[in-house]
């Protein structure tokens, strides 16, 4: 920790956020599935020195479950194609030849930022009104037009029909180069909780403090500096934390809190302009269903997307086939993802509601039957995904612009701090870098937006 003294707020009683892992009976489980994919070479060579054989490469299987029937995603081969039956695949080759028409007619396709435009003007408007726009506004709660073209250049691993048509007939797609299929995909044995936890123990082994159930509520100012921290303790009793004022200097706070609650911790002082920024941003929320089931691969598959609105849920994942330690012998769990906000009628469901509405359409399709489920139960997660709204990126700008020009000692980063769509890796990577970057910031104002342009380059 080169010489500082670090501590550690954390809201809930364990540390690790989205990416750890919790036990129940003889089961663990992550908040979804965790693997990690990563571009950055110094971050998996460190995972797998301290890890060893418990770090494991692996083969992992995504398939779609449409019209009946599945098929790999993303798009691979023949099979892709066959899966749409004759009349939905001419509809679907007509819509993006009638799209090219009209676009030559009008002069290009106007794009009017919008995730909806995006799409139609790449695989015309049949396929995204079977596939792509039902499953878009099932994993991000929000209507395809009000949704930004970020959501589509940085997600969609193919990106035009013709590039569909392309991967299919010559099975050698063209991803995107950030996508997860050029990478190899590496699990924990232990679940991805057991890497933030070794995380965890290092810094205790170095001196470092964590405080669990420290929920951050105040930020206090002295000019351009953070001089105080206060954090809610588990009994709502306000415990503060401040910096020694004769060397205050060295005294820094790096976030990961969600940054548009940050910013209201500064209190009333914000502009005004800098407040509404901050209340139009918001996060997708995640009711997590857990079915811990008495037999194995029920799927054939680590991960299974639901693109069809009868599906409430937005994909499948089998724990028991990341790794077999996950779960007992001759069992598994699968992990349902079913995207709300927080508060709204589907988080407000209890978890036999949940099972109801989820496990129905499973039955019916006969993917599942209830005699096989042992057990079933939720987690909810407040902040799963940033909701990339139309605008949102000159929200976070003012955002930005004002905690850069108004405290110099604090860092934002993380999928939370930068509002950005990130994994695991790029979270544990951007730690390292802000770590080590640290006497920059105070010396000449390096900022967050310096150390990660491409968190930004929407
Ligand atoms: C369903 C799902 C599947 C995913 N799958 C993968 C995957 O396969 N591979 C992968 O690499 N990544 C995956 N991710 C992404 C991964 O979870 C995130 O990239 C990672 O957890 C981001 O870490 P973070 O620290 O930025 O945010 P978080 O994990 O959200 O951590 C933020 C932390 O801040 C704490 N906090 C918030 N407010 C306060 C406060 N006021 N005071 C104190 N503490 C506070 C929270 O309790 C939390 O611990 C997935 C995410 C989801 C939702």
């Amino acid at each position: 920790m080169d010489g500082h003294h670090v501590t550690i707020l954390e809201k809930e009683a364990v540390c690790g956020g989205m990416a750890g892992t919790f036990r129940r009976g003889k089961f663990r489980y992550d908040f979804g599935p965790h693997n990690i994919h990563t571009s950055h070479v110094h971050l998996l060579e460190f995972l797998k020195k301290s890890f060893g054989d418990d770090f494991r490469a692996y083969e992992s299987v995504t398939r779609i479950y449409f019209r009946n029937r599945t098929f790999p995603y993303p798009f691979e081969g023949m099979e892709s194609l066959k899966t749409l039956n004759l009349i939905d695949a001419t509809l679907c080759v007509w819509g993006f030849f009638w799209q090219r028409v009209v676009s030559l007619l009008k002069g290009n396709f106007k794009s009017d930022g919008t995730y909806r435009t995006w799409l139609v003007s790449r695989f015309g408007q049949y396929f995204f009104d079977i596939f792509f726009g039902p499953y878009t506004e099932k994993v991000w709660g929000v209507a395809t037009h009000e949704l930004s073209d970020i959501v589509a250049r940085k997600r969609i691993p193919v990106q035009s029909l013709y590039a569909l048509v392309h991967a299919a007939i010559t099975r050698r797609p063209k991803y995107h180069p950030e996508h997860s299929r050029s990478l190899n995909a590496y699990y924990h044995r232990n679940g991805s909780g057991a890497i933030t936890d070794f995380l965890v123990n290092e810094i205790i082994k170095n001196g470092g403090e964590i405080i669990n159930n420290a929920t951050i509520c105040s930020l206090i100012r002295d000019n351009n500096k953070i001089i105080e921290l206060k954090y809610s303790n588990m009994r709502g009793e306000i415990q503060t934390i401040q910096a020694d004022l004769s060397e205050y200097i060295d005294f820094t706070v790096l976030s990961t809190i969600p940054v548009n609650q940050l910013v209201l911790y500064l209190g009333e002082e914000i502009p005004n302009e800098v407040r509404q920024a901050a209340n139009e941003l918001d996060y997708a929320a995640l009711v997590l269903l857990y079915l811990d089931l008495d037999h194995i691969d029920p799927l054939g598959s680590h991960i299974l997307y639901f693109s069809e609105p009868e599906f409430p849920f937005n994909r499948i994942s089998d724990v028991g086939k990341f790794s077999r330690d996950m779960v007992p012998e001759g069992q598994t769990a699968l992990c349902l993802e079913v995207t709300c906000s927080v508060g709204d009628a589907v988080w407000n469901m209890d978890d036999d509601e949940i099972f109801a509405m989820c496990f129905s359409p499973l039955e019916r399709h006969g993917l599942l039957s209830r005699a096989n489920v042992l057990d079933y139960h939720t987690r909810r997660l407040t902040h799963a995904y940033p909701r990339f709204r139309v605008g949102y990126h000159q929200r976070l700008s003012t955002i930005y612009e004002y905690m850069e020009t108004s405290i110099d000692n604090m860092w934002m980063f993380g999928r939370q701090g930068l509002f950005t769509y990130i994994n695991t890796d790029d979270a544990m990577w951007m730690g390292i870098q802000v770590s080590s970057n640290l006497p920059m910031r105070n010396k000449i104002g390096i900022t967050a937006r310096d150390l990660f342009p491409k968190a930004f380059d929407s």
